[in-house]
């Protein structure tokens, strides 16, 4: 399977089961974990697309985990809380959760939600400053209406259009993941190329080229393994 993966963190082993097998119907990958700290744990080595977060978890408050993973790499949330809970979830969205929903739920509920706030993640794109001007990150530049990138050293180079369109989208959405169907999309590409698409790889490698990264340890462009790519570093826009 290699639709998006997602983690859900709920003790009820029971609740946590049939989360997952409700995902994997819907063509997603999941990974359950019954304690916070396994979750926790597991991100070092993988980043999936969005966490499923229940909030009375034996180890951790849930909110703290919330914040943890805003910390970790401001993954999408969706919380689990109890009934009549209204301050867990007020303070699941202060600290940074996307939606939540309250238990007992319908699966069917909760994979809808999953998939809309993945869009929204993926759409966010519209809502985002024109993206104009310039953009500094981890010592280089780019100035997006002459389309020229700047290296630390302060050489210019001018992208062409469609590393240009692609490196915009990554400098506007910095250190969240994007799926390769969101960035093929950039372009409207016509053929409607699926989200296994491989010719944004090969844009990506030469964007990565560019950049002067190691294509076997990238450090601005990350390849998160079954979900996308990230840029990670922090963007000042001028
Ligand atoms: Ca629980």
């Amino acid at each position: 399977m290699t639709g998006p993966l997602i983690f859900v963190v709920e003790d009820d082993r029971d609740v946590g089961r049939l989360i997952c097998s409700t995902l994997e119907g819907y063509g997603y990958r999941t990974e359950h974990f019954v304690l916070a700290r396994d979750l926790m744990g597991r991100l070092r080595q993988a980043r999936p697309a969005l966490v499923v977060v229940d909030l009375g978890l034996p180890d951790r408050d849930g909110l703290q985990v919330v914040r943890d993973l805003q910390e970790a790499g401001g993954f999408p949330v969706i919380i689990l809380t109890g009934r009549g809970h209204t301050s867990d979830r007020v303070l699941g969205l202060e600290f940074g959760a996307d939606d939540y929903v309250v238990k007992p739920f319908e699966p069917r509920e909760l994979v809808a939600r999953v998939r809309s706030v993945l869009r929204r993640f993926e759409r966010a794109a519209e809502s985002l400053p024109a993206g104009k001007g310039t953009a500094r990150f981890a010592g280089w530049s780019f100035e997006t209406e002459s389309q020229t990138l700047i290296t630390p050293d302060g050489a210019a180079v001018v992208l062409g259009t469609a590393e240009s369109d692609l490196l915009k989208a990554l400098l506007r959405r910095p250190n969240r993941i994007l799926s390769r169907a969101f960035l093929l999309d950039l372009k409207g590409d016509a053929a409607d190329p699926g989200p296994f698409d491989r010719s944004i790889d090969v844009r990506m490698s030469r964007l990565r080229k560019r950049l002067g990264e190691d294509p076997h340890d990238p450090r601005i462009l990350k390849t998160i393994y079954g979900a996308g790519y990230m840029l990670c570093a922090q963007v000042g826009w001028e």
